[in-house]
């Protein structure tokens, strides 16, 4: 099946179980999948599962990366912060809709994969970082939206100083080696409102970067 067929079969897969959002579906459409993942698990590219990248470290199943970007609700004018880029899937589906996006990345070589990725699909309106994403990126703040792709016990507070009043983020709270809860948070004047959504299951929010880095 070449990748167009598949992702029309995967599209399905997500309307049928209740995607319907146009424009998260149609740029993950204009965004290859097979792309972001390594070489030898390029065939399972458009199956609806998480699949191993570099560093153990994983890409989200495509069906959570429809979730979150949906309850994002990313704008055309939007900047937008992602913790965690790991194979940059998820901050190139982002870039197709906000305006720009910071996404950033503890290991090293997954950082220097995501940026050529970006740079071989010429998505120019992302700006990819080499940094401990637990302290956001301080000099691009304030963001209109931030999604955490690592899970947490608790939103990091310093993240969540670089949010918008009126701003969204979405992240996965919980127990780092368990099953964690999606959660939408709002900020308001008062401070953040939280919603729970789907159960999901992320690597950890590790804080700082590797000493080594083949760690
Ligand atoms: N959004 C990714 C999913 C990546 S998995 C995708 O679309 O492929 C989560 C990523 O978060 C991993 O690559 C992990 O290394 C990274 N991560 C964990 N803790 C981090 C931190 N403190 N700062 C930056 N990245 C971190």
């Amino acid at each position: 099946m070449n990748p167009s067929a598949e992702w029309l079969k995967l599209q399905q897969e997500m309307r049928s179980q209740g995607f319907t959002d146009e424009q998260v579906l149609a740029a993950m459409e204009s965004t290859p999948r097979h792309c972001f993942v390594p070489s030898r698990f390029r065939e399972r590219a458009y199956e609806n599962r998480p699949l191993p990248i570099a560093c153990g470290q994983t890409i989200s199943q495509p069906s959570v990366v429809a979730i979150m970007t949906q309850v994002l609700e990313v704008e055309s004018h939007h900047k937008v912060l992602e913790v965690g880029t790991g194979s940059g899937y998820q901050a190139a589906i982002l870039s197709r809709i906000a305006r720009r996006v910071y996404t950033i990345e503890r290991h090293q070589k997954l950082y220097l994969g995501a940026r050529e990725a970006f740079r071989t699909l010429r998505l120019s309106n992302i700006t990819a970082v080499h940094g401990d994403g637990t302290l956001g990126m301080k000099e691009q703040a304030p963001f209109d939206r931030i999604i955490v792709t690592a899970a947490a016990e608790d939103p990091p507070a310093t993240v969540l100083e670089q949010l918008v009043v009126g701003g969204v983020m979405v992240l996965p709270v919980g127990q780092t080696d368990d099953i964690q809860r999606l959660i939408k948070l709002v900020m308001t004047d008062d401070g953040p409102h939280y919603e729970e959504l789907n159960f999901v299951r992320f690597v950890p929010l590790v804080d700082g970067i590797p000493v080594s880095p083949s760690e």
